[in-house]
């Protein structure tokens, strides 16, 4: 029996939490470990910061949420700023450990970490991102298809979604080895104003993911109408808003799943609870396409190495982030992202579509603005769908120019979204 580091990524939870199992149950003491990675906050790309005050603040409060969880469990969590790897050999050495335990991820920075990591100490990787099961596709990522559709109705005809692993009774961990952490101000961030035009009040931890959980299927029962209303553009109710909790991991989508299929029993199934399922596979996709492709997704041929759009100067694309187009949806649109940290599918797929289409500019400025301001930014939904509007990613069409009129009409039609943010 031994002491291992369990290193905390994109899963900060302690239910369906299938490598913290088995790290808790396979050793006498396990040191669990948060690395806040210093490429987040002291990163740039084309100019623009890595990480913004809406994702940190929510992370930490994620963060927080997590130890006290551990905490309940007898143990509690070591926080550390740095690079993830140099920080965890670091800590492996100095606890005399035998093993470190940790989330397989699939984007391109956290694989090449895995990789290093890998040959400094002995690690065990466990996938947990996704819906389906990596090791349980019908394919070998090598045969991902190219199309989402394929790769949905294959996975949905074959492949069984695993039954949740249950949370560790107990965490024996060595004491007195957890630590505080810093506050956002603390870190170089100004604290976000409150703005009463938000979606949602978003607080991170896996406590307020169950409540938010709970809100949707159970308490107002939306998830009955999800699919009528998910373009929507105001308030909270449109859409379930699960995004940022998936994102660092404090509601896995099995626990999503579980529930969904619970709701149809007890409550409803329709075309609504499967779109939701639906929505999430686009999410594994996505996973998988990261994970297949590399750093490919982050270049401007994207994965097809095809380029469908002559790009121009990105001079005025100031006035995109900002929200000064003159162009009312867009600019709403934006304005909610600058102030609040979220916005609507629709949305992002008509300022992503308008910032390349319309005026020229390289998707990746767009996708790097993402990156900094969404609160649930996660590189994979973000590059993968940025690609696919390009026409350089998986779209079978080629890409994704969307008539803002018709948007309109379809959206807004009575303008009061674009009047909400004027
Ligand atoms: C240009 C662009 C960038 C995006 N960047 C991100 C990102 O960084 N992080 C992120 O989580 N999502 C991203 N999305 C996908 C999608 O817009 C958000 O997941 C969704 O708006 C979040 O709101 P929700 O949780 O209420 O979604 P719901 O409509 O309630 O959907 C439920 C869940 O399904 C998943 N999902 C839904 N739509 C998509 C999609 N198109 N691609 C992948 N997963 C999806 C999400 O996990 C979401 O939480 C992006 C979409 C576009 C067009």
């Amino acid at each position: 029996m031994s002491r291992a580091i369990y290193w905390f990524r994109n899963d900060l939870r302690l239910e369906d939490n299938e490598g913290l199992t088995k790290a808790a149950s396979e050793n006498r003491e396990v040191l669990p470990v948060y690395v806040l990675d210093s490429r987040w906050l002291e990163g740039k790309q084309f100019g623009i910061d890595r990480t913004g005050p809406f994702r940190m603040k929510f992370l930490l409060e994620s963060l927080k949420d997590l130890k006290s969880q551990l905490q309940s469990v007898g143990s509690d969590l070591l926080f550390l700023i740095g690079n993830p790897v140099e920080q965890i050999t670091s800590v492996y050495r100095q606890h005399n450990c035998s093993r470190v335990y940790a989330q397989e991820l699939s984007s391109y920075e956290e694989h090449t970490d895995e990789l290093t990591l890998s040959s400094n100490v002995s690690v065990e990787f466990i996938w947990g991102e996704t819906l389906y099961h990596k090791e349980d596709l019908s394919f070998t990522l090598a045969d991902l298809p190219g199309v989402f559709t394929q790769f949905r109705k294959s996975v949905e005809k074959k492949v069984q979604i695993r039954p949740l692993v249950e949370a560790p009774l107990q965490i024996n961990s060595p004491q007195g080895f957890g630590t505080d952490f810093p506050g956002l101000e603390e870190l170089g961030y100004d604290c976000p104003q409150p703005d009463e035009r938000t979606v949602l009040d978003f607080r991170g931890g896996s406590k307020t993911a169950l409540q938010r959980l709970d809100y949707y299927l159970w308490e107002r029962e939306l998830l009955s109408t999800y699919k009528n209303t998910r373009n929507g553009f105001i308030g909270g109710d449109y859409s379930s808003k699960f995004s940022p909790w998936l994102a660092v991991g404090a509601i896995s989508p099995r626990q999503i799943y579980w529930q969904v299929k619970k709701y149809e029993k007890y409550v409803k199934k329709n075309s609504s609870t499967y779109w939701l399922v639906f929505e999430l596979l686009w999410r594994d996709y996505f996973h998988f396409v990261a994970r297949k492709y590399g750093k490919l997704i982050f270049q401007r041929s994207g994965i097809t190495g095809e380029e469908k759009i002559q790009w121009g100067s990105a001079q005025h694309f100031d006035l995109w982030a900002n929200g000064l187009t003159r162009e009312p949806l867009v600019d709403a649109n934006m304005r909610e992202l600058n102030a609040t940290g979220f916005m609507s599918n629709r949305g992002r797929q008509i300022v992503a579509s308008y910032l390349m289409h319309t005026m020229k500019i390289d998707w990746r400025l767009g996708a790097a603005y993402f990156e900094k301001m969404l609160i649930d930014y996660d590189p994979c939904s973000n590059y993968g769908n940025w690609m696919y509007i390009a026409g350089v990613g998986n779209d079978p069409r080629g890409g994704r120019e969307f008539n803002l009129s018709h948007q309109k009409e379809s959206y807004d039609p009575q303008g009061k979204y674009q009047e909400l943010w004027a």
